[in-house]
């Protein structure tokens, strides 16, 4: 039994989790986050009122008033049994950080548990190990953590015992942004300033604040952990890099929606529970189209609240999945040959009376504003597409964009059929005077009905309209969504900003309908290049979108050219969401993140070759060989009489394995002095070598690793191969 067959026979007695009672969701969910309703149990009123003043109008708490919160967050989290608190980051990896910290002081040789305001508020994490892109340069290796009070702490449990997590961001010294929740609060802020004063032309003067608000639906395979173990490539970079296709795949299309395995049942089960104590509103969850392919998604929030609640969910499923003895893979690419995982960020923007700026409305007065504000939307998708490329760009991502699954990497819009009329009827008739009936008659309030099911027929598109919502179905699933919503926020908000100036401007002399309709067919017109109805995966769209004019990028480095453009750095600087500074470090973050996670990959598989496919071949050939001298001295000795064809086709089999390994060797030393020529490059200069010169190099390698697998004896191979991985669990 080799070991790969030992897998399968463990795998055959693992025991499914016993799942606890169920317990009704709304008796528990949150138990575990600080809450607005737990503060107000343990803060003076005094406090809380200077605690609503920092959250809504910025003024700053007091260090008194600091020192009361900290406390009772302290007395509600050690009630709890936390020993330990953390503030709770996200640098600008993506993933996140946690610089832990103990509640125990010595007072007079007594232990006691103690948290200040100070420490609450700032923490000092040595910021020397998280990348800074050249902001922060080494005389000024201090990073400060900063509370975040508009997200709850909340509690992290392990079998031993609880942490306390505050959410933060991460800042250097002078105050720039070393991770991705500064700004995009910072954005959020943009899109309030751009939306109350758009809202005020059309007399919503009572707003004072406008979020954003956004659904991650995340995507993910699940696969039992004794595979994953013998994976080096998954374990190290969470993508298969060799593998046979299995003879079945998604094919049949028999898992989207099907019914969910047990073990996966079970483990989406505890999921849901984990993640309802620490107050993630999770919603739905099934099957998707590739086996073992699954989908969470949760009811949305605000933004900040949304990604953060994305980021502890990715947390939680691949602990949960761990206790249930499977992995679960968030990359964008697991396995060759079927579909990847993205996340599709459901976007809007609400006031705080509870408006959703993307629903149509049913008054000519909404309407208007409806159209207004999705026009804005279209000039930021169709001036800014660059951006939005470029804010999904990175090492697993590439793998999915332009590949005939997942949206290209072209950006475009899709409205459906019913908005789409619309809007061609306003680029028609461009109206001298509008009056209200002619907005009825436009047919924008009856949108809200047939929405639901008319728009949302086109998978295909990057970017779709939804029904009260946009659809940016590009990220990739293990991205942090932050860094999408911060740019996607930034360009909107400067758009709206563009259009409100556009209708005030024409105000001054045409009546107000009028002027918002003027501006509206001007906008249809100037946008209707980024419009695109069909499928996104066709070749003709390609050919087509080519011809509009719209950018096709397929490699990381070049899309993340689009923030070094100084129109685009200024968008930022205008917005106050990212400096020049903050915008250049990120290019050459994201850049050297993406050379590292090639780099390894590529010393992943070298390592592979050598270490699993080369001496499995030999070992098969050396069986082959002696199988060969065997048949050949019967023969001579005149006690076998195979036909010559046995002895020649049985040749020609060792001489094909043997080859093929050659062909796996001598590439692999192709690659090894590829990797050596790229130590002597940096920045995009590696990159670029990378995308064009060592993926294919890559790829090349697999297709003859792959070619052996399918020959090679059974027993041999070591590998859990895709057919066990993705069918036995
Ligand atoms: P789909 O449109 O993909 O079939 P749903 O209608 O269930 O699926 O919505 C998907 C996600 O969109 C959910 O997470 C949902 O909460 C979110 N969503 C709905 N309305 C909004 C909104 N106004 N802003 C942001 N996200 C929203
Ligand atoms: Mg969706």
């Amino acid at each position: 039994m080799n070991i790969r067959h030992s897998v399968l026979k463990a795998i055959d007695g693992v025991k499914l989790v016993k799942d606890n009672q169920p317990k009704k969701v709304s008796k528990y969910f949150g138990i575990n986050t600080f809450s607005h309703d737990e503060m107000v149990k343990r803060v003076s009123k005094k406090t809380m009122e200077s605690f609503a003043l920092w959250l809504n109008e910025g003024k700053t708490i007091s260090a008194k008033e600091a020192d009361e919160i900290a406390d009772a967050m302290k007395n509600w989290a050690t009630d709890k049994g936390a020993t330990f608190y953390a503030h709770w980051f996200q640098p600008m990896t993506g993933l996140t950080a946690e610089k832990h910290d103990t509640f125990c002081s010595l007072k007079n040789g007594k232990m006691m548990e103690k948290f200040s305001g100070s420490k609450l508020i700032l923490g000092e994490p040595d910021a020397s190990s998280f990348p800074s892109g050249g902001i922060r340069s080494t005389f000024e290796a201090r990073g400060y953590t900063a509370w975040d009070p508009s997200s709850p702490a909340f509690l992290i449990e392990s079998e031993l015992g609880k942490t306390l997590c505050i959410p933060c961001i991460f800042v250097s010294y002078h105050g720039y942004a070393l991770d991705k929740k500064l700004p995009l609060l910072k954005s959020d802020e943009a899109i309030s300033r751009a939306a109350v004063n758009f809202l005020k032309l059309f007399k919503n003067k009572n707003v004072k604040k406008v979020v954003s608000t956004c659904g991650p639906e995340q995507e993910y395979f699940l696969i039992d952990k004794h595979y994953y173990k013998l994976r080096q490539d998954l374990a190290l970079t969470g993508r298969t890099l060799i593998g046979a296709p299995s003879p079945k795949g998604q094919q049949l299309e028999d898992q989207y929606f099907g019914s969910i395995k047990e073990r996966a049942m079970n483990f989406m089960y505890e999921v849901c529970e984990e993640a309802y104590k620490v107050g993630i509103p999770v919603s739905t969850r099934h099957n998707e189209v590739a086996p073992h392919q699954y989908e969470f998604a949760p009811i949305f929030e605000e933004s900040n609240l949304a990604a953060d609640h994305n980021q502890m969910l990715m947390e939680i499923m691949r602990k949960v999945a761990l206790r249930h003895d499977l992995v679960c893979l968030l990359h964008e690419k697991p396995f060759a040959g079927i579909n990847g995982s993205g996340k599709h960020l459901n976007w809007s923007m609400a006031d705080d009376q509870g408006n959703n700026l993307l629903n149509p409305g049913q008054t000519p007065q909404e309407n208007l504003q409806f159209l207004a504000v999705l026009v804005a939307i279209l000039h930021a998708v169709y001036h800014h597409s660059d951006l939005l490329r470029a804010s999904i760009a990175f090492a697993g991502n590439e793998h999915r964009l332009g590949a005939n699954e997942a949206p290209p990497a072209i950006v475009s819009v899709f409205l459906g059929e019913q908005l789409t009329q619309i809007l061609d009827t306003i680029e028609k008739g461009a109206k001298q005077k509008v009056s209200k009936q002619d907005i009825i008659d436009l047919g924008v309030g009856k949108l809200p009905k047939v929405n639901k099911d008319a728009t949302d027929r086109n998978r295909t598109s990057p970017f779709a309209f939804t029904g009260a919502k946009f659809e940016f179905r590009a990220l990739g699933s293990s991205q942090n969504i932050s860094t999408p919503i911060m740019i996607l926020n930034t360009v909107i908000a400067n758009s709206l900003a563009y259009v409100t100036g556009q209708i005030e401007k024409l105000a001054k002399t045409k009546d107000f309908e009028t002027a918002v309709m003027t501006v509206v067919t001007n906008l249809v017109k100037d946008t209707k290049k980024i419009r695109f109805e069909g499928n996104n995966y066709a070749a003709e769209w390609v050919t087509e979108a080519e011809k509009r004019g719209l950018p096709n990028i397929a490699a990381t480095f070049e899309a993340l050219k689009a923030l070094l453009k100084k129109d685009n750095i200024a968008i930022f600087e205008r917005q106050g969401v990212l400096s020049k500074d903050e915008m250049i470090s990120r290019y050459h973050i994201w850049v050297e993140m993406y050379n590292t996670i090639l780099t390894i990959e590529a010393n992943t598989l070298m390592e592979m070759v050598n270490a699993n496919v080369v001496p499995a071949g030999f070992n098969y050939l050396s069986h082959l060989a002696k199988i060969l001298g065997q048949l050949t001295d019967l023969k001579e000795k005149g006690s076998l009489a195979a036909d010559d064809g046995a002895f020649t086709d049985l040749q020609s089999h060792l001489t094909e394995i043997t080859n093929k390994i050659y062909y796996v060797r001598k590439n692999t030393l192709a690659m090894g002095k590829l990797l050596e020529k790229a130590k002597g490059l940096d920045g995009e200069d590696r990159a670029e070598l990378y995308f064009e010169e060592l993926k294919p190099l890559m790829e090349h390698i697999r297709k003859h690793c792959d070619d052996l697998e399918t020959v090679i004896a059974d027993e041999h191979w070591d590998l859990p191969k895709y057919r066990e991985m993705l069918f036995i669990m």
